[in-house]
């Protein structure tokens, strides 16, 4: 028996229970299975968050006793979030810690963040065990300018590059919303900006998004890391990202509250305790 959940407490994709309903990230999938030229592994995924190292990698038995800790400190926690620090779909331990925490708390709502290249083999699966919104960050929807965003992807054994790998990522991403939208999950995109390479493309993004019935875009601007092919990219303007967003919300609802937040994040979107719960979640990777 499924048990009816208010998906309107959801605080990013639902701004007004932003201010009463928390989510806790649980950082336990630390592989990917392709490579963002904006990424340094050494940071959380960017696709959903901002640099800065988890504190800790937990397993899925890990994960269950972090989350009885983290219920107890904020009980207005109703979202349980999976952003990486790698791609959750890339990581089985996934699929085990939402079935586990589904049992013990029928009630959260359960929530995942993807590049998407592996969702259309767990699209359904992870309807079936009741996640309720997903997030698959779309940077292009043209193989051409994908392959200037993307090095690599890994399909199994294989290792595709260049346009061959944004061209696989794209029509995996489209089969996979597609999945997603017809068993009613909620879906988020997040489409990074990266001057002079995808800027002048968020809007054909948008559009495909739109038909594919995606909810809502969180258009982000691509935060420079060292170490990656894009460390001296110009930071875009925030005259650029609201532009976008101005052009695009005609297109596909906007989300313009993002707080981009860590792979271990906790607590309320503007009440972060990742800080205070550092010492639990590292007492609970032990
Ligand atoms: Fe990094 Fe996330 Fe891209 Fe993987 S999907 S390469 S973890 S930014
Ligand atoms: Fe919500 Fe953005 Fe934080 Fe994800 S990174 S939990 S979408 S505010």
């Amino acid at each position: 028996m499924t048990t009816e959940k208010d998906l309107s407490k959801h605080p990013c994709f639902n701004r007004e229970s932003a201010g009463t309903c928390g989510r806790v990230h649980l950082p336990i999938a630390p592989k990917c299975n392709i490579m963002c030229n904006f990424c340094n592994r050494k940071y959380d995924c960017v696709s959903e968050s901002r640099p800065g190292v988890t504190s800790a990698v937990l397993s899925p038995a890990q994960a269950l006793l972090y989350m009885d800790k983290v219920l107890e400190k904020e009980p207005r926690i109703t979202v349980v979030g999976i952003a990486g620090p790698g791609d959750p779909l890339a990581n089985p331990e996934t699929i085990e810690t939402i079935a586990l925490l589904k049992d013990k708390y029928p009630h959260l709502l359960f929530c995942l963040s993807t590049n998407g290249l592996a969702l259309p083999a767990h699209a359904k699966t992870l309807a079936e065990l009741g996640v309720t919104h997903v997030t698959v960050t779309v940077n292009a929807v043209d193989p051409k300018i994908g392959a200037k965003v993307y090095s690599w992807a890994r399909d199994g054994k294989v290792i595709l590059r260049g346009e061959a790998a944004a061209a696989l990522l794209l029509s995996r991403q489209l089969e996979g919303i597609k999945i997603l939208k017809e068993h009613d999950v909620i879906v988020k995109s997040n489409t990074i900006v990266i001057p002079g390479v995808n800027d002048h493309h968020v809007l054909e993004v948008s559009k495909t998004l739109s038909e594919l019935g995606v909810d809502i875009q969180n258009i982000m601007p691509i935060f420079p890391v060292a170490d990656t092919p894009f460390a001296d990219v110009p930071a875009p303007t925030h005259e650029l990202i609201h532009n976008l967003r101005e052009k695009a919300k005609d297109v596909v609802p906007q989300m313009t509250h993002c707080k981009r937040c860590r792979a271990d994040a906790v607590g309320l979107l503007g009440k972060d305790l990742s800080g205070e719960m550092a010492g639990i979640l590292g007492d609970c990777a032990k």
